[in-house]
């Protein structure tokens, strides 16, 4: 869709990625503390604990639609007047009595205690002498970025001072970095690779371990899933460890074929083994689908979510014979906008809620996707909306078996009876 420049023959305004929210207009971007714990949260092994007031703590426990352990100190007036660091020992003694397996902590600052000025470098140095465990400064205010995409960066680098040089594994092994598992979609990953002889060591950071994390370099080859959250620190382990990455996709059929292909050829494995498990699994992925690719033919999408889906899942789409009309990420990159830009009609970033609605009733999309925040505007107009992240019961979405789950989350939203009350 081309633009005049005039807002007013527009759905939404094309804006490029990377600028700060209007002031005024509400967005659906959160902060760079939720970032850094959207990345850092299902990391075992650790304490998490934040040091802030009680509400930050709230708002970072849910991560991916999952509640995660998280500590809290839910400073007060006191001790933001005269200091909560007293508090934030005492905390950490405690988080590590109920813990006591955990090897190290992660502490993150908001935007109280950076305004504040809390030494959490100091403390972390002395507890680490006290306890022995690697304690974390994840610096994270919320202020301290445009969105919660500075929260991803602030995360992976708070992560690479704990990768340590270690030997090789024995079989060819890989990491996933930038993975997120969703719905258990590393599973589905894992399962693929395991076919052709190649083992994870850890998924970065879905399903991973602090003893894991140290051990990162063991492998043979990093696989990076998201480039616009993890590029950054697949490239130091590569500069550090000489560990190489090659950035693939597990999302739609010809994205596993290409990355299983590049991920055999990197590693050298038989091409006529990885030749065979595509032919294969596609048999079987089409004779499932294929009865519903008429219901989806020509049908019309507007997808907004974060950032990092949208290219795949343009992709995905396109594939199952959906147009997808517009995009617009929340927080994108331009890596983000490049991937998806040749599967979408317009492309922007950081809609409002009020250009989301406009947008809704100019367009008359046959279907939505978007992220659980902004999916009740869609519903409540009438739109039949599939959001993300997916609950575990719509199961993974990567790999053969995540496309045909794909297929019939679409199709059970599609289908649903109470898109006919619209016309009533
Ligand atoms: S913006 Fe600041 S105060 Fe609000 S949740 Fe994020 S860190 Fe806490």
């Amino acid at each position: 869709m081309r633009s005049c420049g005039n807002y007013g023959c527009m759905p939404l305004r094309i804006k490029p990625c990377g600028l700060a929210s209007e002031p005024g207009g509400m967005t659906q971007r959160s902060c760079v503390y939720f970032g850094a714990r959207y990345v850092l949260g299902p990391i075992r092994e650790a304490v998490h604990l934040v040091h802030g007031p009680v509400g930050c703590g709230y708002y970072g426990a849910m991560v991916r639609g999952e509640a995660k352990d998280l500590f809290g100190t839910a400073l007060t007036a006191g001790e933001i007047i005269f200091g909560g660091l007293d508090k934030l020992r005492k905390a950490l003694h405690e988080a590590f009595a109920l813990r006591p397996s955990a090897r190290g902590a992660f502490l993150y600052a908001t935007c109280t205690t950076g305004l504040i000025g809390e030494d959490l470098a100091g403390l972390a140095r002395e507890i680490e002498r006290e306890s022995g465990r690697r304690i974390v400064v994840v610096d994270c205010p919320g202020f301290s970025g445009k969105s919660q995409a500075g929260g991803h960066a602030v995360a992976y680098r708070s992560l690479l001072n704990l990768v340590r040089p270690f030997s090789k594994a024995e079989h060819p092994t890989v990491n996933l970095i930038g993975e997120y598992n969703v719905a258990g979609e590393a599973r589905e990953i894992k399962r693929l690779l395991e076919k052709l002889g190649v083992k994870v060591h850890t998924v970065l950071t879905g399903d991973t371990r602090f003893s894991e994390i140290e051990r990162l370099s063991r492998a043979h080859l990093n696989l990076l899933f998201c480039g616009s959250t993890a590029r950054e620190f697949a490239s130091a382990l590569k500069e550090r460890f000489g560990l190489p990455y090659l950035k693939v996709s597990f999302y739609g059929l010809s994205a596993v074929g290409a990355s299983l292909r590049k991920v055999g050829e990197a590693l050298g494995l038989s091409s006529d083994k990885v030749e065979d498990l595509i032919r294969e699994e596609e048999t079987r992925t089409f004779r499932e689908i294929r009865s519903w690719l008429k219901l989806f033919s020509g049908k019309r999408v507007l997808v907004v979510l974060g950032a990092g889906r949208l290219g795949p899942l343009g992709r995905m789409l396109r594939e199952l014979g959906f147009e997808v009309i517009g995009a617009a990420s929340v927080f994108g990159s331009s890596e983000d906008h490049q991937e998806a830009a040749p599967f979408s009609g317009f492309l922007t970033d950081d809609p409002g809620d009020d250009e989301f609605e406009r947008a809704l009733s100019m367009l008359k999309p046959d279907l939505v996707i978007t992220n659980a925040r902004e999916q009740w505007r869609a519903v409540k107009l009438g739109f039949p909306t599939l959001s993300f992240p997916q609950e575990r019961r719509r199961g993974p979405y990567t790999g053969y078996q995540g496309f045909v789950n794909f297929v019939y989350s679409l199709v059970r939203v599609l289908r649903a009876p109470v898109w006919r009350l619209k016309a009533l």
